[in-house]
């Protein structure tokens, strides 16, 4: 190439559209690809009963030893999860945390993915510590807050044969069957919350 051909190229790349971007740019960022890996959720089944069983294999799975769980067994008159335990205790640690996804590729129910939320910065480490309030799902319509019983089937097999085979998200409703539970304080202080945000669209 030519000094001449050189010249042009720095010239019409000077004029050229950038990629990059300043942050924060206060609301005006890019959108994320669809498969980032940013901050973590877990997941709910259709009818309020969180998915992670505290098998503590996420935990196992991180090379950087980001997760703390404490399981606890469920029992019928407290549950959380459909099946024999759930995750009373579940923490990330955002200060460890090197974003991987070995954690949500560990998880055999699928209670554990990550979200497209990057804006994770913080001026604390207590503050990057994120406990399972701050990792659930939010209830959606149909959702009932747990503790309660399956309402996808009175027993284990039940409850997950209407499990989808395509990996694509469980759209059952739950059914009442007559026994429909009890609301708790905090599924009625989300349900309100619902009915105010769509009042107010
Ligand atoms: S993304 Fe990687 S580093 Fe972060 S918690 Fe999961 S396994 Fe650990
Ligand atoms: S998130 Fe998944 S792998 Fe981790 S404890 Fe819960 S069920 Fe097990």
């Amino acid at each position: 190439m030519s000094a001449f051909g050189g010249f042009w190229i720095t010239l019409r790349t000077i004029f050229r559209r950038s990629f990059t971007q300043r942050y924060p740019q206060r609301g005006r960022e890019l959108v994320t690809a669809p498969r980032y890996h940013g901050r973590h959720q877990l997941n709910r089944w259709p009818d309020g009963l969180e998915k992670c069983v505290g098998c503590e294999l996420c935990a196992w799975a991180c090379p950087a030893d980001a997760i703390y769980i404490e399981a606890a067994a469920n029992d019928d008159s407290e549950r959380y999860s459909p099946g024999e335990r759930y995750a009373r205790v579940y923490q990330i640690n955002y200060a460890r945390c090197i974003f991987c996804g070995l954690c949500i590729e560990a998880c055999p129910t699928r209670a554990l993915t990550m979200t497209n939320e990057f804006k994770l910065a913080d001026t604390s480490r207590a503050a990057l510590r994120y406990d399972k309030d701050d990792l659930l799902a939010a209830l959606s319509v149909g959702m009932v807050a747990p503790p309660h019983e399956r309402l996808l089937g009175l027993d284990e097999q039940e409850y997950f044969a209407g499990l989808p085979p395509t990996g694509e998200p469980d759209k059952r409703i739950p059914s009442m069957d007559g026994r429909r539970p009890v609301e708790t304080a905090d599924a009625r202080e989300s349900r309100t919350k619902r009915s105010r945000g769509k009042g107010g669209e």
